[in-house]
């Protein structure tokens, strides 16, 4: 079996022109206020490079990564918040910027665990929202685009690695190889 990107849901034009109106939102939310992206490693990189880009208010930069566990039967999601990037999270706004929101969990768990070392306020935006049964309750705030429930690659989404390169987004067909 190999897996290759097939069809492309979102071409490169369409996700610059949805991020610029993104980025409006968010400058029209905070109005100037200070405030501190926290980017979910590795997906977010691509949308996050372009987004910020157009935001105008003051703001730092955190990067974390979140690790799954599998615990029991159930995957457990532990926030990793670099120790000398929390003086940047605690007593202030943040907006957690991802690729892609799927079950949830991902931003369910990053949201409690930033409130918990002291952010006032925690706002999430993701560029794709999948439609897929969500099984935790993690409103998103901002999102780019509502896609099927297929896996996706392409903006800084990977497949084993790869593809994250891709200025388009595309869907991941398995496909035999005969
Ligand atoms: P959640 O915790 O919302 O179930 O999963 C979110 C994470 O799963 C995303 O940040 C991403 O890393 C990964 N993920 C979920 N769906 C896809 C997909 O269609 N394509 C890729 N490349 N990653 C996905
Ligand atoms: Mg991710």
């Amino acid at each position: 079996m190999e897996a290759e990107p097939t069809r492309i849901l979102l071409d490169s034009g369409k996700i610059a022109s949805r991020v610029r109106e993104l980025a409006e939102e968010i400058n029209d939310t905070y109005l100037g206020e200070p405030l501190t992206i926290v980017g979910v490693l590795d997906g977010c990189l691509i949308f996050l490079a372009d987004l910020v880009r157009r935001l105008r208010m003051p703001m730092e930069l955190v990067l974390v990564r979140v690790k799954t566990y599998l615990d029991a039967d159930t995957p457990q999601k532990k926030p990793v918040i670099p120790p000398d990037d929390l003086a940047r999270v605690a007593g202030g706004r943040v907006l957690v910027v991802d690729d892609i929101y799927d079950t949830g969990a991902t931003l369910a768990a990053l949201k409690l665990e930033l409130l918990r070392v002291g952010a006032i306020d925690v706002k999430l935006c993701v560029l794709l929202e999948k439609d897929a049964p969500h099984k935790h309750e993690a409103t998103l705030d901002f999102r780019g685009f509502a896609i099927p429930d297929v896996f996706v690659v392409g903006y800084g989404l990977d497949y084993a690695g790869r593809y994250r390169n891709l200025p388009h987004i595309a869907e991941l067909e398995q496909s035999a190889n005969l």
